[in-house]
């Protein structure tokens, strides 16, 4: 018989906080379950850090240029072929269950699929409404819990006959960072511990780092906090967007006259040093992320036990994951995008005990665009040739060899958009090293703020620089180095077929004049 695949993904999960990663943040006895009894890839990088690029890198297989995703503006053209469509051809009941995120409508909504119940957009934490082909409608609960509710529904009246494919999509812990309020209590009485880079201040990095506006202290509302909005204009916090009534905490140099109150307790705080307002952000945010979490680690363990229940457990691989990373205070940081580590990396666990050794972990190159071609590997089906990924499967089983990838490739095309003011970006990651090319958009590809920004290159030594501190793209001694990331660059665009916006000959030309490269 062949294996089920259960698939379930989050929204803005970092591996930091799954604590089988290590990061000591929080517990997820869940979610190291899935590792324990199978393994945890420690490099699985997303190819363009936002939500709905990646949710169509892994439906197709393909790469955003390839697909037209490249912005979460871009919804999908739903006529494409996607892994589904390609499972259900091969015989298999696939469902979706969740957040979709990729457009509504005719043209966006989900194909492929034997059956299929979605948020609109982003979603609600409460009460959300949910749409399937019949129409949108009101479901009564907590998102997270209605999602696994009707994933074990599923398990319950599935055709045995047939093997499932189940994508189960949860909407948490996206912002604002909802938590049920089961989890009120939870880190009540302790610190988080903050991040070392925290109060970095973004020296030896390209512009792009010190312009977003990601900033955990400037730049999260006060319902991303759980606060209570005061009535009034700018001198209550600068608007989130233009059109928009959402306000963000202030900064103020002088912070005695501030005082913010809790929206579910009217709890009050008051301040003495800008930097305990600072870290009164940060906890709050953390908190809150982290309930949302545990909502989400305990629903995991929910759908765990109703695979157990059905006798399934043995012949359903079974992945968990997020569409990207998240910065968690590192850099100052809350949000992603950015091809720094902490957004790049996606958590990864996935279980098979006929096939994967428990207690495993993987340091080897994988990306969400080779998700499609895994699936269909352990269907038995064929991998079509417009994919662009490879199978995971010889990594899970140990049988990857000196022949596998070992470059992940990211573009990341939004360039200044309102909110975030992140830079447009394309790079490559090997085992050892990370090359960023903000190229800035010059040609306006993103619609706005076209080539305002001079380019810039960052090279990261991630085994001496982990945290990327230092940018060593100008360090002659990083320069056969920065040739070699270049060349790995130019022949990855090459193979996948996207259109560089920088010219290598030109670029090593000019670093030599400048002495930054040897002949
Ligand atoms: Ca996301």
């Amino acid at each position: 018989m062949r294996p089920n695949i259960l698939f379930i993904m989050s929204d803005d999960h970092a591996a930091n906080a799954i604590s089988c990663y290590g990061a000591g943040l929080n517990r997820t006895p869940h979610l190291d379950r899935l590792a324990n009894e199978g393994m945890r890839l420690d490099r699985c990088y997303v190819t363009n850090s936002i939500c709905t690029p990646s949710r169509a890198s892994i439906l197709t297989g393909t790469y955003n240029h390839v697909n037209c995703v490249t912005t979460l503006d871009t919804h999908i053209d739903n006529r494409l072929p996607n892994v589904a469509r390609h499972l259900r051809a091969a015989g298999y009941q696939t469902v979706l269950f969740g957040k979709w995120h990729l457009g509504e409508g005719a043209a966006h909504q989900p194909t492929g699929f034997d059956e299929w119940s979605v948020l609109p957009g982003q979603g609600e934490y409460f009460d959300p409404i949910m749409i399937d082909p019949s129409g949108p409608k009101v479901e009564r609960g907590y998102a997270t819990d209605i999602i696994t509710d009707k994933c074990l529904d599923f398990l319950r009246r599935r055709d045995p006959a047939k093997p499932f494919f189940m994508m189960c999509h949860h909407k948490a812990p996206h912002r604002p960072f909802v938590p049920h309020p089961r989890y009120a209590g939870l880190f009540a009485d302790e610190d988080i511990p903050v991040p070392a880079t925290f109060d970095d201040d973004y020296a030896n990095r390209a512009r792009a780092a010190s312009a977003a506006k990601m900033r955990i202290r400037e730049d999260m509302t006060y319902e991303d906090l759980g606060l209570i909005q005061p009535e009034g204009g700018a001198e209550v916090g600068d608007v989130l967007l233009a059109e928009w009534s959402m306000r963000k905490v202030p900064d103020p140099e002088d912070v005695g006259g501030l005082k913010l109150i809790d929206r579910e307790t009217g709890e009050a705080y008051t301040f003495n040093r800008r930097e305990d307002l600072h870290r009164f952000k940060y906890q709050r945010y953390l908190k809150r992320y982290l309930r949302t979490i545990a909502g989400i680690d305990d629903n995991v363990g929910r759908l765990l036990d109703g695979l157990d229940a059905a006798g399934l457990a043995e012949n359903t691989l079974v992945i968990y994951t997020s569409d990207q990373g998240f910065f968690l205070g590192e850099h100052g940081w809350f949000d992603k995008r950015f091809m720094y580590e902490e957004s790049l990396r996606m958590p990864f666990l996935v279980r098979y005990p006929r096939g994967i050794k428990g207690g495993s972990v993987s340091r080897l190159i994988a990306t969400n665009v080779d998700f499609a071609p895994t699936f269909l590997d352990y269907a038995g089906a064929a991998i079509p040739s417009y994919m662009q990924g490879v199978s995971l499967r010889p990594l899970f089983e140990s049988g990857a060899g000196a022949g596998w990838q070992d470059v992940a490739y990211h573009r990341y095309w939004m360039h200044k958009d309102a909110i975030h003011n992140a830079f447009a970006h394309y790079g490559v990651r090997d085992a050892r090293y990370k090359l960023i090319y903000w190229y800035n958009d010059p040609l306006g590809q993103a619609g706005a703020n076209a080539g305002d920004e001079p380019p810039e290159w960052e090279l990261f030594d991630c085994e001496k620089d982990p945290l990327e501190l230092v940018n060593v793209a100008d360090d002659p001694s990083y320069a056969e180095v920065f040739a070699a990331m270049l060349a790995k660059l130019d022949a990855k665009m090459a193979e996948i077929g996207d259109v560089p916006e920088h010219d290598s000959r030109t670029v090593l030309a000019a670093r030599r004049l400048a002495g930054r490269q040897g002949a």
